[in-house]
């Protein structure tokens, strides 16, 4: 029989996880093995984001897959205290596995995941806008007409974030047609027309 092979280092650590727990689930007659079985699952989907995101976890030094060492395959003959002890190891508050796992939330698009959500654009620079005092750094123009008429704002006065400058225009049943092309991230302001 050969040994089932892997894309990734990743899946190959899942698989193994995943056969631990079945193992232990079927010897936890007294619910002994609950939290042992708990763990071992959020750590296969913290594993399933950081393979989604390697990048992210790398820079802010929140991997917990290359400290997942020494993981052995379960073969006939391990016993379910090797499994305990392998827990144990990784349980230790102490181990880089755990103090990542518990602080990974640290990282944007891991926090906005396990919430079920997009990741959330948060740009460090740009305008704050009036409506929802979000900061947005995407450019857009719009005719003066149309923003005094939607927002308000007299002589291209104001800023508004896109959803909020959309949003408005809705409520005004004004139908907007958007161009998308490449600009710089610095501020150009046109010299106002009189
Ligand atoms: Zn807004």
């Amino acid at each position: 029989m050969s040994r089932p092979k892997f894309k990734t280092e990743y899946q190959r650590k899942i698989n193994t996880l995943n056969v631990y727990i079945e193992t232990l689930k079927k010897n936890n007659t007294y619910n002994q093995y609950d939290v042992p079985i708990a763990y071992f699952k959020i750590i296969i989907a913290t594993l399933k984001i950081e393979e989604e995101y390697t990048v992210e976890f790398a820079e802010e030094n929140k991997q917990i897959n290359k400290y997942l060492e020494p993981l052995p395959d379960f073969k006939p003959g391990t016993m379910k205290d090797d499994i305990i002890n392998i827990f144990k190891m990784f349980y230790n508050k102490y181990h880089y596995v755990r103090n990542n796992i518990e602080t990974s939330d640290s990282i944007n698009c891991v926090f906005a995941k396990k919430k079920g959500k997009k990741p959330i654009f948060k740009p460090k620079k740009g305008e704050v806008c009036h409506e929802c005092n979000g900061v947005y750094s995407n450019i857009y123009h719009v005719p003066d007409n149309i923003w005094e008429f939607v927002t308000g704002f007299k002589h291209g006065e104001g800023t508004l974030c896109m959803p909020c400058f959309m949003k408005k225009a809705d409520k005004k049943r004004i139908r907007l047609w958007w161009q998308c092309e490449e600009g710089r991230m610095i501020m150009e302001y046109p010299e106002k027309k009189i």
